[in-house]
Parts: structure tokens; sequence; C-alpha cells
């Protein structure tokens, strides 16, 4: 599997790009705006997108995807995520209001947007590329992604906060490579991460120290303006992890 960082900022401006990762040519894991950097081919070759939560930086591309390449394609788009997020999707985005119900254009034995409920802890196998949905702890139901080849794994933790379920699933993945975790406020705005159910540095080194695997360490989901300070602070509070901040356009393989 080939894994392309295609948005991995908190927010938007200059280059900056919300959460989305590409595996292969055909998944998206979450659709941030980073989705709309792909040339028009490379977006209609996507058949699966998977989910975290239903918030806005993770799911913002979804529409404009299925509208601008559902008439190129055969087959729907599938989405798949947990029954919260799915109904959130239906309930507050593809509602005829906010943007057309894609699962009914155009028509319903052949649309251009399909749903596909996924449980946590449930594998879905795309020819051999295992992606099963991990436990998040976040304001809105949620779930991150481990992604496995057969040779070895990426973990992406999604938006959350203290979060155990991660270290389980963590601890228990024999061939970890890669881990992927959010650390979306600096140590300053620790009240708001709280409130908001992301992780600040401190409490990141908190959730680190619970892991007894060593794979390589990659901080996103980082608030614009707030970057190098709380990389700094990573640094102080997680360095014996040796955390690097995750790129735009960063490949892996697995
Ligand atoms: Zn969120
Ligand atoms: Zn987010």
């Amino acid at each position: 599997m080939r894994i392309r960082v295609l948005g991995c900022s908190g927010g938007i401006g200059g280059g900056l790009r919300t959460t989305a990762l590409l595996v292969d040519e055909d998944v998206l894991i979450d659709a941030g705006t980073g989705v709309g950097d792909l040339p028009l081919q490379a977006l209609a070759r996507i058949d699966h997108i998977f989910v975290s939560h239903s918030h806005l930086d993770h799911v913002t591309s979804i529409p404009f995807l299925v509208d601008t390449v559902g008439g190129m394609r055969s087959a729907p788009v599938t989405v798949y995520g947990i029954k919260e997020t799915l109904d959130t999707l239906r309930t507050h985005l593809f509602n005829w209001k906010l943007w057309p119900d894609f699962t009914q254009i155009p028509d319903a034995v052949r649309p251009f947007l399909a749903y596909r409920e996924i449980r946590v802890g449930e594998t879905v196998d795309l020819d051999g590329r295992r992606i099963t949905a991990i436990p998040a702890n976040h304001t809105v139901p949620a779930v991150g992604y481990a992604l496995d080849s057969g040779r070895s794994s990426l973990i992406y933790s999604g938006d959350t906060w203290v979060n155990d379920g991660l270290w389980r699933v963590v601890n228990a993945t024999a061939n970890l490579k890669y881990l992927i975790i959010e650390t979306a406020f600096s140590d300053k705005e620790h009240d708001v991460a709280m409130a908001s159910k992301h992780l600040c540095p401190r409490v990141l080194a908190l959730e680190l120290a619970k892991m007894r695997a060593s794979p390589e360490v990659f901080i996103t989901h980082l608030k614009p303006g707030e970057v190098a300070l709380t990389m700094k602070e990573v640094g102080e509070a997680a360095g014996r992890w040796r955390p690097r901040m995750l790129e735009n356009n960063q490949e892996f393989s697995l």
C-alpha cells in the first residue's frame, strides 16, 4: 500500500489543507480540503472513502468530489463510516438543502454515492488491503483507522482526546510501522483542547506513555499559527518518541 498525505492541517491558508490521506489510487481516509488538489482523472479513480467522523474538516470534499466525477464513473463512490457519522452526513449534508442527496442521483438504482456502515473494530478488506475502524474519543462519535498491507501497518488516530482504546490497538499491532496522531492545540490552549476533545503536547506525552510499540510517530492536525510553538512543546514533552510533524504530500509505503 502507498499512502500519500493530501492534507494534515487543522485549518486552511497558504499551502495548508485539512485532513485527507490517499491510499494507492482508489481509497481516501478522510476527505478534507486537500482532495481538491488531485487532478480530475485521479479524482475519478477514487472508489472508497473512509470517514473518521462528521466534522467538516474531514468530509468537506465529499460533496464536490461526487458531484464532479459522478458522471464519469460506472459505480458509486462508497462512503464508509460508523452509523452516527453516516446519519449526520445524510441528515445535515446530503439532505437536498446543503447539497443534493447523491444516493438518489441520477437514480436510486445506479447512484453516484453509496453509504456503507462499519462498526468500531470492523475490518474492510480491499484486495488484501485491510482497513479497520479503531476507537477515538472526540466531541462527536468518531473512529481512527488502522491500515494493514499484510507486511506492515499504519495507524491514524483520527481526531481524539485521551483514548485508551487507541493504545489497546496500537499495542496489539505486531507489524506497526507508523503512527499518525493528532495534536491540534498548543499547551497554552489546554482548556480549549480539552473542551473540543483534541490533544495538546502534554496530554499527547501522557498518551504516548501508554505505548509499548515503537513505530515512527507523526503529528497531524496542528492549528495554523501555532505550528512552531506546538511542535516545540511536542519535542519538550514527548521527545523520547522522536515525533515529527506530518507534512503535506509525504508518502508512506506499507
Ligand atoms: Zn473533529
Ligand atoms: Zn478535525
